[in-house]
């Protein structure tokens, strides 16, 4: 296993940058997830680690060594792609062991290897089927598993599970956390899907239109997300988010909108007077008794899906989005008080949190 360093790298295509001046460093063992919207450049981004295309500038480097000046396979990585490309004339055992048949490793260890990681991924059973007898599931784990048996420096994985159903995806998930922590091996992810990104990852780097918004722990991407884009794009339902300004009150900062005001507690002269957005998560607004506080809405639309409740109601001239108890008898026109930590309200100023 190695670290990785993506140094600043720049990539463009004729006159479209597609990366410019991505650096971050993912320590050996560590999980990294890309995450961004499609077309953010992830692909790009790992089709350069891998050495699969060149970049216009910045290096690679693994272990601290630059590896630009190497092939693909020097490099050593394994990739694992959406389609699960494997050879269909093969079985499942034969898929596996192919990568290291061709690196002219002996018969034997090749069975080991192939026996440990059908062992990891539960697909034992499937050894001697061919990969049209597979479900999608099984076949992802396949692909999976010729990416494990290498024992790669790197494993580079581009939205490997995007091809299976909602269910599915989430057992897969599961499975590549747990043989992550077996196998503690370096691993760059990439998906456009936060939930993805907030399971999986050890840290996760968030890109839009080829730049890098923010790297981190996936925690403190969700609690202290570094600009608008981020705040938005992690969380469903999204963040509130609220044009306004704010003004100072006797011994309160007071954040004014459209026909509401939000308490944010200890004046921050700094934002006075500026325009300003104030953002809020769903689940950071507390239903409380009518009365209790001035911030009252009436109820548009109450999403029951289950496991939860959301309620949007209007405050003012804007629609919050409110996670509510999974028993509330709240139908839409009832009037609500509602609640917000002050200390819970994301203040951006020219979409950079402050
Ligand atoms: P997705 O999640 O949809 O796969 P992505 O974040 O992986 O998207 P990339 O595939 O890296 O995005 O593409 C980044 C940008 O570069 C896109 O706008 C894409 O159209 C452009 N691009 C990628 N490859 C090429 C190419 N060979 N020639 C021209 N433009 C390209």
């Amino acid at each position: 296993m190695a670290s990785l360093t993506v140094d600043k790298i720049t990539k463009r295509f004729g006159a479209y940058s597609a990366l410019s001046d991505v650096t971050f460093h993912v320590e050996e063992g560590s999980f990294c997830v890309l995450l961004g919207p499609s077309g953010c450049g992830k692909s790009t981004l790992l089709n350069i680690i891998a050495g699969l295309i060149p970049q216009d500038a910045g290096r690679v480097l693994m272990d601290a060594e630059a590896v630009d000046h190497l092939s693909p396979r020097e490099r050593d990585v394994a990739m694992v792609f959406q389609s699960y490309a494997l050879y269909p004339h093969m079985t499942v055992a034969q898929n596996l062991g192919f990568g290291l048949k061709m690196r002219g490793i002996s018969k034997t260890l090749i069975r080991m290897r192939i026996e440990e990681a059908a062992q990891m991924l539960g697909i034992e059973d499937l050894l001697e089927r061919r990969p049209r007898q597979l479900s999608g599931g099984q076949r992802q784990r396949v692909a999976m598993g010729r990416a494990l048996v290498r024992r790669p420096k790197l494993f580079l994985l581009d939205e490997p599970l995007s091809n299976l159903d909602a269910r599915l995806r989430a057992n897969v998930r599961l499975e590549l956390k747990r043989i992550h922590g077996q196998i503690k091996g370096t691993i760059v992810y990439v998906t456009h899907d936060q939930v993805e990104a907030m399971t999986l990852g050890d840290m996760v780097v968030v890109m839009r239109e080829g730049k890098i918004h923010q790297i981190g722990p996936p925690q403190t991407i969700y609690s202290q997300p570094s600009d608008r884009f981020v705040a938005t794009f992690i969380g469903s339902p999204e963040m509130n988010i609220f044009k306004g300004r704010a003004a100072i009150d006797g011994d309160r900062c007071i954040f004014r909108g459209s026909g509401f005001s939000l308490d944010l507690g200890k004046p921050q002269s700094a934002v006075i007077s500026e325009e300003l957005e104030a953002g809020i998560r769903p689940e950071d607004v507390e239903i409380v008794p009518e009365g209790r506080t001035p911030l009252r809405g009436r109820v548009d639309l109450v999403s029951n899906i289950g496991s939860e409740v959301f309620v949007q109601a209007r405050l003012g001239e804007e629609v919050i989005s409110v996670r509510a108890p999974k028993d509330t008898s709240l139908q839409p026109g009832d009037t609500v008080s509602l609640s917000v930590p002050p200390e819970r309200v994301h203040i951006f100023h020219r979409g950079r949190r402050i």
